[in-house]
């Protein structure tokens, strides 16, 4: 909860808030969704641009049947049903970056509903938030506001992105909290990407959020009235966002206050929402039926042949790399992190020895150092291919785990791959038995006390043995076998 609270944790306590999320995503077309424009995010102002996506008077818009296969293969594999028929409609608003004048999007009769994603609750049971639908629409343009040395009196315009395609997944109002919210974007934007339906990069805008909130006292039969943050750029703002928005609300509702329905906007500087306008209801768009296009028909046929490309999901394929490689969930869940990742990880995983160290290594030796240098996954140093030679180098004893630290300190520190760097700083291994056992002879002769105690029947301390001789060789004696000579001089 944000640190600006008054209220008692008692008064929090009274109260149940409602959490519903709307996701604008864009779809990876080549090409827009009613004309043959580019697809892509920048490019000079107004250059992807043509009559159609303009809205000139006598442009006629055709359907990208690619769009409609991405946004089956996305409805799917959300479990939402695709309808057989769905209808576009114009949902007429007016603003500089909608040269149109309407939006063709879709109202009644959306292309899938009845959808659902699970989500790990704060019990760690899974819990089913449903989708109520998912429908079709195309993006506006974009106004600049700054950069321009008349900005301060004028507003520009960049119509590239309008009629760029979209999908929006409408949730039912089944998130109670902001970490639920948190959750089910961070599973859907899962699924769309290993759906390849859309990169989901959220700072291009690809993916937005807007978050509809009410709170109501617990074991109330009515949810309280809504207001909606609109376009926060990343999920954990949007928890943020939701956090103080809860907490607003409550504030108001127990001052004797109501609750106004309306947009706010979050500042993520700040930490806290404003009002923007009051919220339109759906009457405000007069929508109706887009005389350009006839009805979308997705019959079975067709969309038997779209499924044939749905990938293995993220949720299946944890569950069966857990019983394939032996890894825990835990392990599953940072390794399918994105598709490519854990294409990797299993290619990886088959070429090593012992799939489990690749695990392990990916868990202890890159996750750490990729957090703390800010990088995500796919931009590690160490490819997967580098962990697989990295697990099978100390799965035989060539490298002990200090030199496989050092090793991948230096992987980040030049940004080179692990392969390379291993053939550069191969450590000098001590793999001579008579230097070992010299070292062996100096550490047994400096412990008389833990020398006893193994031969007083306390296996374990030939441990510290290992660790002792370890440090004298700095790291480089073969640890397989100091081990082995380590027990012979101690049995011996
Ligand atoms: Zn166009």
């Amino acid at each position: 909860m944000s640190t600006a609270t008054a209220l008692s944790p008692e008064i929090f306590a009274k109260y149940q808030p409602v959490i519903g999320l709307e996701v604008h995503v864009q779809l990876l077309t080549a090409t827009k969704a009613f004309c043959g424009c580019r697809n892509e995010f920048g490019g000079g102002p107004n250059t992807h641009i043509c009559p159609v996506c303009l809205g000139l008077p006598g442009a006629l818009p055709v359907l990208n049947k690619h769009a409609v296969e991405f946004a089956v293969l996305a409805a799917t594999a959300i479990h939402c049903t695709v309808n057989e028929t769905s209808i576009f409609a114009r949902k007429n608003y007016f603003y500089p970056d909608l040269p149109k004048g309407y939006q063709i999007s879709q109202y009644d009769r959306p292309l899938a509903e009845h959808g659902w994603i699970e989500i790990p609750d704060a019990s760690g049971a899974t819990k089913r938030i449903g989708v109520t639908r998912l429908h079709m629409e195309e993006d506006a343009g974009k106004s600049l506001h700054d950069g321009f040395a008349d900005s301060a009196t004028k507003t520009y315009l960049d119509l590239n992105r309008c009629g760029t395609p979209l999908i929006e997944i409408v949730s039912e109002p089944d998130i109670r909290t902001p970490d639920e919210a948190y959750e089910y974007l961070t599973r859907l934007k899962e699924i769309l990407l290993y759906t390849a339906v859309s990169d989901c990069n959220m700072e291009e805008g690809s993916l937005r959020c807007d978050a509809n909130v009410s709170v109501m006292l617990k074991g109330a039969d009515k949810f309280g009235t809504k207001a909606e943050v609109k376009n926060v750029n990343s999920f954990r703002y949007i928890r943020s966002a939701l956090e103080y928005e809860i907490e607003r609300q409550i504030e108001i509702v127990e001052s004797g206050g109501r609750v106004v329905q309306e947009s706010r906007l979050y500042n993520a500087q700040e930490d806290r929402t404003y009002s923007m306008r009051s919220k339109e209801q759906a009457h405000d768009y007069r929508y109706f039926p887009e005389p350009d296009l006839p009805a979308l028909i997705v019959s079975d046929a067709w969309k038997a042949k779209i499924l044939k490309n749905m990938p293995e999901l993220p949720e299946a394929r944890r569950k069966r790399m857990v019983a394939e490689y032996g890894i825990t969930e835990q392990d599953a869940q940072v390794l399918t992190a994105s598709r490519s990742f854990a294409d990797q990880f299993e290619e990886a995983a088959k070429a090593a020895k012992n799939p489990k160290r690749v695990a392990n290594l990916v868990q202890g030796e890159l996750a750490g150092r990729l957090k703390a240098a800010g990088l995500e996954l796919e931009q590690s140093p160490v490819s997967m291919k580098g962990i697989a030679l990295a697990a099978d180098l100390s799965e035989s004893g060539d490298l002990s785990s200090k030199m496989l630290k050092q090793l991948f300190d230096i992987c980040f520190e030049k940004g080179d791959d692990f392969p390379a760097v291993y053939e550069r700083e191969k450590p000098q291994q001590i793999s001579d038995t008579a230097t070992i056992e010299k070292m062996i002879d100096e550490v047994i002769a400096a412990n008389p006390k833990q020398v006893e105690q193994y031969r007083a029947g306390k296996k374990t301390v030939s441990a510290f043995f290992v660790g002792q001789v370890m440090k004298l060789s700095k790291g480089q004696a073969n640890p397989a076998l100091l081990n082995e000579l380590v027990i012979k001089k101690l049995d011996g």
